[in-house]
């Protein structure tokens, strides 16, 4: 029986869940308009996993050579295998301009070029005149850019009088009669409170879903809370089979190593001490795109090409490079290389492997953030009171890969979009309607059932096979074979959750229960994972299938949705890609082959 929980009411005009790059700027956005924002965060707000972020955020300002936004523009469509919308892209490469001006402004402590403007550097997939020049287009703060620009969004969140709830989880989104948001459930960790925040919108800030996977370059944190709490509501998630692989993530660590390295001349070598990307991808080499570069590594590898006593993994050599140049731009991947693999990278080359690192998928939503549920006869259908912005969300920018240092670009410039619309919509101050749907009572009755879960398999075990399933079963290449057998596998990771036991009942920093509740949430993301990646028989970016290898746009040319239930049953359904942009100010891009 569901234990009563006292609740603590609390009204906003926006709530938004998420303290990283995105949440921050849409809290302190809203802020500035004038809206009584709440910004709820599991971690201490600097401690969200863009303070991790290292090589930096892209925009075409041409400061260190010629530069156009349509080149941006260009570079994101075919980094995205033709899968992003054109529309958001468009308003993301060109809004990039004023927004690195804007971050400028508020005070991220760019590095700088000798003559004082904003340093870029190359990246993958970066071009100029659509595919014929590199483009030096990411504005770096040495390799701790994530780390520069969340202190800052975080000052100004709170110059702007932002109301920060830290170290709440939240539980749920309160729905309801109509299948509107009207607010999201959360559990105080210090002091164990139930509280129930309503607000006009909600926004989901919550990121990424890394951990579903053994190894990643993401933090613990990093379980897609969000993304579960949409599914529950009712909401499909979409694209969720395309996960990226970085090339560089440490071998046996997993720490990223930035592409950064790369783009200021680092290569990659095989056993025989090969530049084998010169083979793949002659023109781009060690700067094609990242699922280009960690599909050649794999294939390397399986050749029997690989490095090390079991041949399994790839060098990158940065020696070659001015120590200068490594202390002022990469200070912080040589500490990295030395802890973690015990290599100084001026002698030495850095052990890596392709590592799970990103999440193209999330919460549908249109170029405004609004989250949608598309149903047959309108793709575009909007769900009342709730937006999605960050990795969490599925604008789509990215497609089916994204391009190295466009993320921290999308958080800000979408962080920034939905407090413009927020602020359209929302009323200040308005009363809020009664709550009707269940007022946060399914929240509660999820919370109370693993809180007394009794069964008798630990927390960290269910999670350990979900993770191995997926990096087994879903991984830098895929069959239909592997795809079914993970689908079974992760199908009974799901059905396990009945069986967990969770050994604390404390309400007070219980990090068992939070860990429960964090596997539940990972669950609903592996399954539209992997159930979408079996479905889509094409290759298509990050998705790779050995038994179709060929893009399909007349049969695949669109969205994977996938509705997943309270019994981990997926319903797979589809939205058409925008092709066309929002303005005549550039032309949309046909599909064509995809080479680097
Ligand atoms: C190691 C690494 C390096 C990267 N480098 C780059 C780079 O150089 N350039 C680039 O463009 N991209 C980079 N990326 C990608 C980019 O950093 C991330 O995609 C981005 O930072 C995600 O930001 P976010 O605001 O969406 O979420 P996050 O920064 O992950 O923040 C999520 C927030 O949600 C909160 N939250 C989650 N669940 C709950 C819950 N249940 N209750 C309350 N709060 C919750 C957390 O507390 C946190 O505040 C990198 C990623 C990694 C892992």
């Amino acid at each position: 029986m569901t234990q009563s929980y006292q609740i603590i009411d609390h009204e906003y005009d926006v709530v938004v869940v998420g303290a990283g790059g995105a949440g921050l700027r849409a809290t302190f956005g809203m802020a500035e308009k004038g809206l009584k924002t709440a910004c709820i965060s599991k971690v201490f707000p600097t401690r969200s996993h863009t303070v991790a972020a290292q090589g930096g955020i892209s925009a075409a300002l041409g400061n260190m050579g010629e530069d156009d936004w349509r080149f941006h523009f260009y570079d994101t469509i075919k980094g995205s295998d033709w899968l992003g919308d054109q529309d958001a892209i468009e308003y993301m490469c060109k809004e990039a301009i004023p927004a690195i001006i804007e971050l400028e402004h508020y005070g991220v402590p760019f590095s700088r070029t000798p003559e004082g403007k904003i340093y870029q550097r190359a990246f993958g997939g970066m071009t100029t005149h659509y595919g014929k020049g590199t483009a030096q287009r990411t504005c770096a703060a040495a390799d701790r850019t994530g780390h520069a620009i969340l202190h800052t969004l975080y000052q100004q969140a709170l110059k702007h009088k932002a109301e920060f709830f830290i170290e709440y989880i939240a539980l749920d989104l309160i729905m309801g009669d109509e299948g509107e948001c009207l607010g999201v459930m959360a559990w105080n960790l210090l002091d164990g409170t139930i509280h129930r925040f309503r607000g006009h919108q909600t926004v989901l800030a919550t990121g990424g879903y890394g951990r579903a996977y053994f190894s990643c370059t993401s933090a613990h944190t990093c379980t897609g809370d969000g993304n579960a709490m949409a599914a529950r509501a009712g909401i499909p998630l979409q694209d969720m089979e395309f996960v990226q692989f970085h090339p560089t993530g440490i071998y046996g660590a997993g720490c990223l190593i930035t592409e950064g390295v790369r783009g200021e001349g680092g290569y990659l070598t095989n056993s025989a001490g090969e530049r084998f990307m010169e083979r793949y991808a002659p023109s781009a080499k060690d700067l094609a795109s990242r699922d280009v570069v960690s599909r050649s590594m794999t294939v390397e590898i399986r050749e029997g090409r690989g490095v090390g006593e079991h041949k399994d993994h790839i060098h990158l050599n940065l020696m070659h490079l001015d120590p200068d140049i490594i202390h002022s731009r990469l200070p912080g991947i040589a500490e990295s290389a030395r802890v973690f693999a015990g290599v100084d990278v001026t002698r030495e080359p850095i052990p890596v492997l392709p590592t799970v690192h990103y999440n193209m998928g999330g919460v549908p939503t249109n170029v405004h953030t609004e989250v949608l549920n598309p149903t047959a006869s309108d793709p575009n259908r909007v769900v009342p009171g709730l937006m999605a912005i960050g990795e969490a969300a599925c604008v789509s920018v990215h497609g089916a890969n994204r391009l190295g240092s466009n993320s921290l670009l999308d958080l800000v410039v979408f962080g920034r979009a939905a407090a413009i619309r927020a602020a359209e919509i929302v009323t200040p101050g308005a009363k809020h309607k009664k709550a009707g749907g269940d007022n946060g009572a399914r929240a509660l009755e999820r919370f109370d059932r693993y809180r007394n879960a009794r069964g008798g398999t630990p927390t960290s075990q269910l999670r350990l096979s979900l993770q191995k399933s997926m990096q087994n079963h879903a991984a830098v290449f895929r069959t239909g074979e592997t795809l079914a057998e993970g689908c079974t596998l992760v199908q009974n990771a799901f059905a396990g959750l009945s069986h967990i036991g969770v050994t604390d009942r404390s309400m007070v920093f219980n990090t068992d229960l939070v860990e429960t509740l964090e596997l539940d949430n990972l669950m609903y993301q592996a399954i539209a994972t992997i159930e979408g990646a079996r479905n889509r028989t094409e290759s298509r970016g990050a998705h790779a299938r050995e038994d179709y290898p060929d893009r399909d746009d007349q049969n695949w040319l669109k969205h994977t949705v996938t509705w997943v239930d309270d019994k981990g049953k997926a319903t797979i359904g589809y939205r058409p890609v925008t092709l066309t942009t929002l303005t005549d100010e550039v032309e949309p891009v046909p599909p064509k082959a995809r080479v680097y």
